[in-house]
């Protein structure tokens, strides 16, 4: 069954032995996702060690993503405080602390002077959305709230507030701490959570290429699209990101769940016309932290991001705590194969052709080329991954395969749908695509006398840069 849907797979205590992780790459993990809220550094360097070493042994390429916590509110309680319904409480700062002679229940968030940024009306929203008070008035050190929804607040519980303009750095010190040691690490992505413009992208991009002195070969920044901000500015967000993530969890919060499906069709079809990996996260198969099996609901939610042509679907809970690990990377698996498999993969309605863009109008010659033809493949040469990211984004039912002479790059077409990449150290781009279709041969994925649709070109640093598109019989 040939996937193209990408999957990423959030590791965690019960997904960290080379034996686990070397099943959930046999059924169909492309990138493993390590979510920097939890985790050791020691732990993380080993299993981003053991990932590496697998992929190689396995040759498949497995990219590795570092998800940033990012400034993450969190409440700070001495002891539990149970609020009631329309009761009042007083919400302040770790920097400011309600004044003594204020007599009641209190809740400290964990930034410093944020509740300046809070205003009247503002709801603050604790525990994944679990319980919400109002602000009804500003006081000296502390913002009077009344409950809506009561509930039990513990101690380092998630905090939204949707409507504030919060001034809060979009890179925290923990985030500056973490990112030096994934760029140690060499990791392929970076997600960056909760991010409210543009310029957030443009900040960490800067800060990456200063931690690593260079220009180039930087891992891709995937923002994660979780806040209310992010949503007024998303064409913003897009066009600064390497790659996009639904990450319906805080989004879910920050807005009315219900509007939530909506968006992600929306999110994901902006991505796809910008040429820009999208991920749908979150909840997918929810219930097999606990049973073996989905529900049909979630079946009908992986089903669902395929058919919206969605780069990748991931795995949060399910890969990284649940009791069923592979057996949840299997069964996205499998929902992918079958979706795939049903007629729904006409694009061309939704991506915006330009057709002024004499490269974009080659590749899709190519891919039409593909189509209208009896040719087993597409195969094409991709330095950057910027072709076989356009080329994807087409969604060609019939195989691509991507060769390139660039590690990055091979590593970071692990989230690129359908792109199935092959990495050579080669310099010749010529030669780069002769082996790669010698190896496809081997596997059995191409034989003699296929046809195939290439995109082949000149070296980069040659003088005479020139793509062209050809029929080849392999
Ligand atoms: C989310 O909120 O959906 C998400 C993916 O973010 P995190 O898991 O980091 O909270």
């Amino acid at each position: 069954m040939l996937k193209q849907t990408k999957i990423v797979a959030t590791l965690g205590l019960v997904s960290d032995t080379k034996e686990t992780l070397r099943a959930m790459i046999e059924n169909g993990m492309n990138v493993a996702r390590l979510n920097f809220s939890h985790g050791s550094y020691e732990w993380h360097g080993n299993v981003i060690k053991i990932v590496r070493e697998l992929a190689q042994e396995m040759n498949v390429s497995v990219g590795i993503l570092a998800d940033l916590q990012g400034p993450r509110i969190r409440t700070t309680v001495d002891v539990p405080v149970e609020m009631k319904k329309g009761e009042i409480i007083f919400v302040s700062d770790i920097a400011k602390q309600p004044v003594d002679q204020q007599v009641g229940k209190k809740i400290l968030l964990d930034v410093e002077n944020i509740i300046d940024d809070i205003e009247i009306g503002n709801e603050i929203l604790i525990e994944d959305g679990l319980m919400k008070v109002v602000v009804k008035e500003k006081s000296e050190g502390s913002l009077v709230c009344e409950v809506i929804d009561g509930g039990t607040v513990k101690n380092h519980k998630g905090v939204n507030i949707p409507d504030a303009k919060l001034k809060i750095a979009a890179i925290t010190e923990k985030d500056e701490r973490d990112l030096a040691f994934v760029l140690k690490e060499e990791v392929d992505f970076v997600a960056m959570s909760f991010v409210s413009s543009g310029e957030n992208i443009e900040e960490l991009r800067n800060r990456i290429k200063t931690i690593l002195g260079r220009e180039d070969s930087l891992p891709q920044i995937i923002a994660k699209i979780e806040r209310k901000e992010a949503i007024r500015n998303l064409d913003d967000i897009i066009s600064h990101a390497d790659a996009v993530m639904v990450a319906r969890g805080d989004l879910g919060i920050e807005i009315e769940g219900t509007k939530v499906a909506v968006l992600q069709k929306e999110i994901v079809r902006k991505s796809l016309q910008k040429m820009k990996p999208v991920i749908v996260a979150t909840q997918m198969l929810d219930s097999m932290i606990v049973n073996p099996r989905p529900t049909r609901a979630e079946i009908s939610d992986v089903t669902n991001a395929v058919v919206d042509h969605a780069d990748a679907v991931m795995l949060s809970g399910e890969s990284a705590g649940g009791k069923y690990p592979v057996e949840s990377v299997r069964t996205m698996r499998e929902i992918i194969g079958h979706t795939e498999a049903s007629p729904f993969d006409d694009v061309t309605h939704l991506l915006k052709l330009d057709s002024s863009d004499d490269f974009k109008n080659l590749v899709k010659s190519a891919f039409d080329l593909a189509k209208n033809s009896d040719s087993s493949a597409i195969v094409l040469t991709s330095v950057s991954g910027f072709t076989a990211r356009m080329m994807s984004h087409f969604r060609s039912a019939k195989p691509l395969f991507v060769a390139t002479n660039n590690l990055k790059t091979y590593h970071q077409l692990s989230l690129v749908w359908g792109a199935k990449p092959y990495y050579t150290q080669e310099k010749e781009l010529s030669k780069v695509l002769e082996e790669m279709i010698n190896y496809r041969k081997t596997t059995g994925a191409l034989k003699d006398g296929d046809k195939v649709i290439a995109i082949f070109g000149s070296n980069k640093d040659s003088k005479e840069k020139m793509q062209m598109v050809g029929v080849k019989t392999v």
